[in-house]
């Protein structure tokens, strides 16, 4: 098994450093393999995704990614801003599928803007599929309005669009993923105004028929976005196309409290990833070892679930972040009187002595 790491700018490297640390403490048969992306692969390479790190990517089983992005890339052309690093690694690696849980430690309820009893417990996963819809959808535009009431005026247009391939094989990820759940998923869609969420909504209501020992309902997601805040524990699996998905993951995000804490993973067709804290490179703080690195070690436990295969590994991770916080300790982002205040070192530290202890027990 090999993985590629690219940790990036800001506080990337700080992270992916803590991840690694854990990764290595599990005593894994990996390769571990280092390249720059980003903000430092544009300085020492000029562009953002250099040959040599889009080829270790591709050759590599899973990617590891910490973040990219700082202010002072802002005034480059476009193609050579840090951001497009991760959209050319989702293109060129057909990461389609992008899943993003939301767990609400018990030890962090407080941190939550809502009632600490609506998100105890909480264990969703939003599903996003990444590829297509409106954010790709040609042709899009902008011109003088040809005719109507506005006819001349400045317009702009763009193209929501979902082909059936596309919706079978997010649908398949979702109902797989609720196999190793709670068994429950729901599409959210629009169907009762727009054509491309109609197909949305047929295609996987046919590629449930392969699933019945899955549950599925549809939502639309209006609702879908209510419900969220209303009874967010009401959902196992949400299964959503790109720009309903974009929103409604990050307000999930934020049911859990922190933005230090959440990890994910962007899927291909065989379940290769890129796995990756849901935060940016988070300029203000790198170099200070302040930064949480749990959301990028969470992450790592995703790719050894999901593209490795290797869930008691994955569980030793969750059970050993799950330990520290139960201890009290807290970087500062989730950090409340009367627990400990630790550094992004201190907090790898602890996980990777959380694990060593496990491993000596079993
Ligand atoms: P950000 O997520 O980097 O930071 C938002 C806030 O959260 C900041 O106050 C930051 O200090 C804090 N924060 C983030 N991660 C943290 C952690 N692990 N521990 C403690 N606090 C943490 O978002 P931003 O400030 O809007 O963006 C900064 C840069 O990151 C920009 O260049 C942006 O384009 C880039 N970005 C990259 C990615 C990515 O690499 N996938 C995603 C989002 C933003």
């Amino acid at each position: 098994m090999k993985i590629a790491v690219l940790p990036g700018d800001g506080i990337g490297p700080e992270i992916v450093a803590q991840a690694v640390r854990v990764l290595r403490a599990l005593e894994l048969k990996v390769e571990l393999e280092e390249a720059l992306v980003g903000g430092a692969a544009y300085e020492a390479h000029g562009h953002p995704l250099p040959e040599a790190t889009l080829k270790l990517a591709q050759a590599a089983d899973a990617v590891l990614f910490g973040a990219v992005g700082a202010w002072k890339y802002d005034q480059l052309e476009r193609a050579l801003r840090p951001e497009q690093a991760i959209l050319g690694l989702r293109k060129h690696l057909g990461l389609f599928a992008n899943l993003r849980p939301a767990v609400c430690y018990e030890q962090l309820t407080h941190a939550s803007s809502l009632k600490p009893e609506l998100v105890a417990g909480l264990d969703i996963l939003i599903i996003r599929e990444l590829t297509g819809d409106i954010y790709f959808g040609q042709p899009r535009g902008r011109r003088q309005a040809p005719d109507g009431a506005f006819a001349g005026a400045d317009e702009a247009f763009d193209t929501m669009r979902y082909s059936r391939p596309e919706i079978e094989r997010i649908a398949r990820v979702a109902f797989e993923a609720a196999r190793k759940r709670r068994g429950k998923v729901t599409s959210v869609d629009k169907a009762n105004v727009l054509e491309t969420f109609q197909l949305w909504k047929d295609v996987v209501t046919e590629v449930h028929r392969g699933y019945s020992d899955v549950v599925l309902d549809h939502m639309y997601v209006d609702n879908a976005a209510m419900q969220l805040v209303r009874a967010p524990k009401s959902f196992d699996v949400i299964v959503t196309g790109n720009l309903f998905g974009d929103i409604l993951s990050d307000e999930a995000a934020m049911l859990t409290g922190s933005i230090g804490m959440l990890p994910s993973a962007a899927l291909d067709a065989r379940q290769k990833g890129l796995y990756e804290p849901i935060h940016g490179s988070a300029p203000d703080i790198a170099g200070k070892d302040i930064a949480n690195p749990l959301a990028t070690i969470l992450s790592m436990a995703m790719m050894l679930r999901f593209t490795l295969d290797q869930p008691e590994s994955a569980d030793r991770v969750e059970a050993a972040v799950r330990h520290v916080l139960q201890q009290g300790l807290r970087t500062a982002d989730i950090w409340s009187e009367g627990m400990r205040k630790v550094g992004t070192r201190a907090m790898g530290d602890a996980v990777v002595a959380a694990i060593t202890k496990t491993t000596t027990k079993s």
